[in-house]
């Protein structure tokens, strides 16, 4: 099936759909940067007009169709399936070649390394089928056998170029693939396929810019910082730029990757802080565990007004929705960051 892409200015663009691929997906596939946020039907970015032919709309209660004008054929690219040729509209301009990065493709895979590493976080790997290169930051969506639709995980691991994936979950209370991982033994679910797509995020650490980076993480939200911090690491990055990382957890059980973030300060003394930010109140037992991390009782937001930044500094905020929107407001009034400086991902 052909889709096309109507332009106020310029020839349409065409391009091709695979069957039960969403229009989404296959436009970036085709290079076309085409607009999207969570990839995943809950932010609405991807909205687009269809002007002729069929689309299956996919997921009907998609918390990203309510700002949609059905009735005007409004549609969310990362839900449709195209049913026959189709002609669409986009409300921003798009042009061919315009995909920034490494482009988005389709990919199978293999659970493995499963580990809960708290009550409410598990760790596992991806084995793919061929290898895959992406930037620190980038998430991809995951597609389980028997749950409907995909989740988007962003990568914990860097590399240039690799056949393994690290993923971190945090439970979701009643979410469907919180009921996978966190319902059963790991063992049942080693080995599980899985279908990938990406990879995809506009968040993405770009060390030619040479930013100071001011690294802000609620939960599993330190997953595509950990790709930062490694990467920073790998290319040396920390010899002429800091990384200030704040991590909000709720109480000191909830801490994961403690060494790796102890065994990365130990080694960037001078320009890698990182401090833990706990929602609840610790006992003093609980804060030895943490040695050469800096421990705060405070929400992450709180402790933006105290880090140090400059005009140079690039702000990555990930986690729950509402942390994001909190230090965005903090970023923007506080410290007077402008849209440029702020790169986030809601985990929506
Ligand atoms: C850019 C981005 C990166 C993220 N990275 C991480 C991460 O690294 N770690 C992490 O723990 N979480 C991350 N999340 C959140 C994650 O994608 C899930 O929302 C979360 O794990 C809850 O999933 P669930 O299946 O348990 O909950 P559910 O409530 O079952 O599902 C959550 C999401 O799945 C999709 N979905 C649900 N039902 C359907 C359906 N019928 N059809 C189609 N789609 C459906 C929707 O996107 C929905 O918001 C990220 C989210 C985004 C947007």
């Amino acid at each position: 099936m052909t889709i096309t892409v109507g332009r106020k200015t310029g020839e349409p663009i065409n391009f091709e759909n695979n069957p039960q691929e969403k229009v989404l997906q296959s436009a970036l596939r085709n290079q076309l940067a085409v607009p999207y946020e969570c990839a995943t039907g809950t932010c609405g970015s991807c909205r687009a007009k269809l002007i002729s032919g069929e689309l299956d709309q996919g997921w009907v209660d998609a918390p990203g169709r309510k700002a949609l004008k059905t009735e005007r054929g409004e549609f969310l690219m990362c839900q449709a399936v195209a049913q026959s040729d189709c002609e669409i509209r986009i409300p921003s301009s798009v042009s061919e070649g315009s995909v920034k990065g490494f482009i988005p493709d389709h990919y199978s895979g293999t659970v493995t390394q499963l580990k809960q590493l708290t009550d409410e976080v598990i760790a596992f790997s991806v084995a793919l089928e061929e290898t895959i290169s992406f930037q620190a930051g980038q998430f991809m969506t995951l597609e389980f056998p028997d749950i409907v639709g995909a989740r988007a995980y962003s990568m914990v691991n860097y590399a240039q170029q690799t056949d393994q994936l690290e993923f971190v979950v945090k439970r979701f209370e009643g979410g469907a693939c919180s009921r996978l991982l966190f319902g059963q033994s790991l063992e049942l679910l080693e080995n599980q396929k899985v279908t990938l797509f990406g990879p995809l995020g506009h968040a993405v650490f770009e060390p030619d810019l040479e930013h100071d980076l001011l690294l802000l993480a609620g939960g599993s939200g330190i997953a595509g910082m950990m790709a930062m911090l490694e990467q920073a690491d790998q290319i040396g990055y920390l010899e002429s730029n800091s990384i200030e990382l704040v991590f909000g957890v709720r109480s000191a059980v909830d801490i994961f990757y403690l060494s790796d973030l102890q065994r990365l300060t130990t080694k960037h003394l001078n320009n890698l802080k990182i401090t833990i930010a706990l929602s609840e109140r610790m006992t003093d037992g609980e804060l030895q565990q943490t040695t050469n991390l800096q421990v705060t009782q405070a929400f992450v937001h709180e402790l933006i007004s105290a880090a140090p930044t400059s005009d140079h500094t690039m702000a990555f905020i990930a986690g729950p929705p509402p942390m994001v929107d909190a230090s965005i407001r903090e970023l923007i009034t506080d410290k007077g960051f402008t849209a440029e400086q702020i790169r986030y991902d809601k985990f929506a």
